[in-house]
């Protein structure tokens, strides 16, 4: 029995229940005004029923009052809502219009929102200054940005100012080498040059400031950049790391698109059209890209084996370290190739399958702490669970074909852009759920996409994935992208492999939950949960592990 249970059932034998003074909370009056009567009985007091309904008023009015108050130290009241101008906002109307080239992207970890984000940004800044007219160019002194929320709360450990800075100085996040931020790392009070028009000037971290991390934003994670000729600013724009690496400014106006060949807004209007057309998910998925993209299949496909080749390489590379100390003041020492080797090992046999799944997220999730390039699925925080999946079915003794691994991709991309379009892919907004539980479910498609299951084992598999990551905080200890996200990653990426395991092992239509009213409990999850939880280390684990 629940707590809730024994206060429901307690009230319940109340003879007859007062009315509930205004202004205060049901359950709460009810509560005193039963333990007042409960205690009168102990003591052998006597109350009328109006001073016994007076005492109780005052009483939950008091515990009412330090709860508001608890809240409003905890930042309870921050901000809990997107600006409806936003076109993540605007775009959960209509089809789902997302493409691959915007989600699975390549970047330096560890954060897709508070690494590639920024990065994207500040290089989107760098390039809009470029364009400047000649004598506006030829006034400027420097270039400053200002980190605001979640940005700015959990920023440090994210290396937020070094991508931020990396992208001023002209670096992309899909081709920026990682000992270039290594070294910023190594030395921090380095200048970097900068050139505009005909001015060049030195950056450096300090140009980076750490802004307020609470406040009404219309994201938590705005950022502004601006072009400086000394104190005055010459242009300024305001962006915002709205999840998964995607950006947007203030005015932003999202480029022009084709039609979706299949329009759909839920799971169930596409898995309806994959049955009535008698196509796999993937297929209706590959029609949806070209047509919204204009690219062809063949360009589509070598951007999906890119992709499935950067997952490989990210997972080997992961796996080429033993026992080295990831960067930060945690300490932490890589374990994925010691699990990997274990899981060689003939002694451990029966563990080899999880182990070897464990091992590749726990690789790839240790290159996003490292900083180094990882792809985003959905975000860097979970960047190690949809590389694990490639990697088990490919290089295990299954050696599935690039064909099926690009069907994979797709169906993951299906479950991806519906948790996008519906709810949401950062953790800032929706806690850990929105990142490994998303990722998770994007797995588990790929898998049953990849072992030909039908349309409703797809679904079956995404939904079970993910429903068992719902309500999952984000607490990362120190603002950094290790504790507890790293294993985190292997329990994502263990969790696709059953909820395929169970969803190819029961009777489809059985399936008691659909993946839309999963997704759509994900978005409702995410806007009841305390801010705290939502990437500002200010809670859970992040709170209570001491670190020596
Ligand atoms: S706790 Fe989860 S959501 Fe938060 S940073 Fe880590 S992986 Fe990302």
């Amino acid at each position: 029995m629940t707590c809730s249970d024994q206060e429901d059932e307690l009230l319940s034998t109340l003879p007859e229940l007062p009315s509930v003074p205004s202004g205060l909370n049901r359950r709460g009056f009810l509560m005193r005004h039963a333990a007042i009567g409960a205690a009168a009985v102990m003591t052998g007091t006597t109350w009328t029923p109006e001073a016994r309904a007076q005492q109780a008023a005052t009483e939950a009015a008091a515990q009412q009052a330090k709860n508001e108050a608890m809240k409003d130290a905890s930042g309870l009241k921050m901000s809990n809502t997107l600006s409806p101008d936003l076109d993540a906002v605007r775009k959960s109307k209509g089809p789902v219009m997302t493409v691959a080239d915007e989600f699975y992207k390549v970047g330096p970890g560890p954060s897709s929102s508070h690494t590639i984000g920024p990065m994207r940004i500040t290089y989107d800044f760098y390039q809009r200054c470029t364009k400047l007219p000649a004598d506006q160019l030829a006034q400027a002194t420097g270039l400053k940005v200002h980190l605001f929320g979640s940005l700015s709360a959990t920023g440090k450990g994210h290396g937020t100012e070094r991508a931020s800075l990396a992208g001023l100085v002209g670096k992309e996040p899909a081709t920026v080498d990682p000992r270039f931020l290594d070294e910023m790392i190594a030395k921090p009070d380095r200048t970097y040059p900068v050139r505009l028009g005909g001015k060049s000037f030195n950056l450096s971290l300090a140009d980076v400031v750490y802004d307020a991390p609470k406040g009404e934003f219309p994201h938590p994670n705005t950022m502004t950049c601006k072009l400086m000729a000394g104190d005055k600013v010459l242009y300024e724009q305001e962006y915002y790391s709205v999840g998964g690496g995607f950006i947007e400014w203030k005015g932003y106006e999202p480029p022009k698109k084709g039609q979706p060949k299949y329009p759909y807004a839920t799971m169930k209007e596409l898995r309806q059209h994959a049955e009535r057309n008698n196509l796999s998910i993937a297929d209706v998925m590959m029609a949806n890209e070209v047509a919204v993209s204009g690219k062809s299949e063949e360009q589509i496909n070598a951007f999906l084996d890119k992709i499935a080749g950067a997952m490989l390489a990210t997972v080997k590379t992961g796996l080429s370290y033993k026992d080295d100390v990831l960067p930060g003041p945690i300490k932490l020492h890589s374990k994925a190739a010691t699990v990997w080797e274990r899981a060689q090992d003939n002694k451990y046999e029966s563990d080899r399958a999880i182990a070897m799944v464990a091992a590749c997220a726990l690789a790839a999730s240790e290159e996003n702490a490292r900083g180094h390039l990882v792809i985003t699925a959905p975000t860097g925080g979970s960047a190690g669970v949809m590389p694990a999946i490639v990697y088990a079915l490919t290089e295990s003794q299954r050696r599935v074909t690039p064909e099926k691994i690009r069907e994979g991709l797709l169906a993951g991309l299906a479950v991806g852009y519906l948790c996008k379009h519906n709810a949401t892919l950062a953790a800032a907004e929706g806690g850990c759920q929105a990142e490994i539980g998303v990722a998770s479910g994007m797995a588990a498609a790929m898998i049953a996409q990849v072992m030909d299951s039908s349309p409703q084992v797809i679904e079956n598999a995404a939904e079970s994935a993910l429903e068992h990551h719902l309500g999952m905080t984000c607490d990362p200890v120190a603002g950094y992208v290790q504790v507890p996200c790293i294993e985190r990653c292997a329990f994502g990426a263990v969790k696709a492999w059953t909820a395929f395991m169970v969803a190819t092992n029961e009777i489809a239509s059985r399936h008691r939950v659909d993946l839309d009213t999963t997704i759509k409990t994900l978005a409702d999850t995410a806007r009841d949960m305390n801010p705290k939880y939502k990437e500002t280390s200010e809670a859970g684990l992040a709170q209570n592990l001491t670190l020596c």
